[in-house]
């Protein structure tokens, strides 16, 4: 976990998260520190993990995205390498600053957790978050960060993935266009695309994924926090 001060030097404050599959339950939370001098402190807490209530959905897409061919399969696998490798950035340097924000003013579609059935056989938990907006709506990015990944895969559609720093990344899925390159650094509330309904969509919509640590976590969560 990484931590950064505020302005003040006095408060020091850092995020971490957990993922949906934790058993609920109480976490030793241990953090050692050393003074100026050498002393070493450590701090001690229990962190408690609730049991979440997440309902289910079913729906319906295009076959290839159920059922797809050697091809696509093989497509598929190419992305997964693809992904792998956007998420294997880790940059200790916090570029995040402030709060984050949300990428559209539009209502939330579908909340982080549901279980899908996609054509009544492919199962698949939500990751994310949907905001409910029509096609060519310009999407902000949460945060300041920069661009690891800005192109077309098979079932995230056209995705933008920004690196945050600190382990910390947001992912754009679904654009109709794509607005930013790979390795451009990107301010917060810099627009990075256009939404659509490209890849595995009902119709198009905006999803939105935290990833922290190789976890996702709920961008509600990450956007509703008070950060200095
Ligand atoms: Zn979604």
């Amino acid at each position: 976990m990484f931590f950064a001060s505020d302005s003040q030097g006095k408060v020091w404050y850092g995020i971490a998260g957990t993922s949906l599959e934790t058993r609920p339950g109480n976490y030793p939370l241990e953090l050692r520190a050393a003074t100026i001098t050498g002393k070493e402190i450590t701090f001690q807490k229990r962190i408690t993990v609730g049991k979440g209530k997440y309902h289910s959905i079913v729906a319906s897409v295009p076959k290839q995205y159920t059922e797809p061919n050697p091809e696509q399969l093989r497509e598929i696998s190419q992305d997964k390498t693809l992904k792998e490798h956007a998420f294997a950035q880790l940059t200790p340097e916090r570029e995040w600053a402030g709060s984050f924000h949300p990428p559209v003013k539009a209502q939330i579609s579908d909340v982080f957790g549901t279980s899908r059935t996609f054509n009544g056989r492919v199962q698949s938990v939500h990751q994310g978050l949907d905001y409910a907006v029509p096609a060519g709506t310009p999407v902000a990015a949460l945060n300041s960060g920069t661009v690891v990944l800005a192109q077309p895969l098979f079932f995230e559609g056209d995705c933008v993935v920004l690196d945050h720093g600190q382990g910390l990344l947001t992912l754009y899925m679904h654009l109709s266009k794509i607005e930013v390159k790979e390795g451009e650094h990107i301010t917060s509330g810099q627009q990075v695309g256009l939404s659509g309904g490209s890849g595995r969509a009902t119709g198009p919509h905006l999803h939105v994924a935290v990833r922290w640590q190789g976890v996702y976590l709920n961008p509600e969560t990450l956007l509703s926090l008070q950060l200095p």
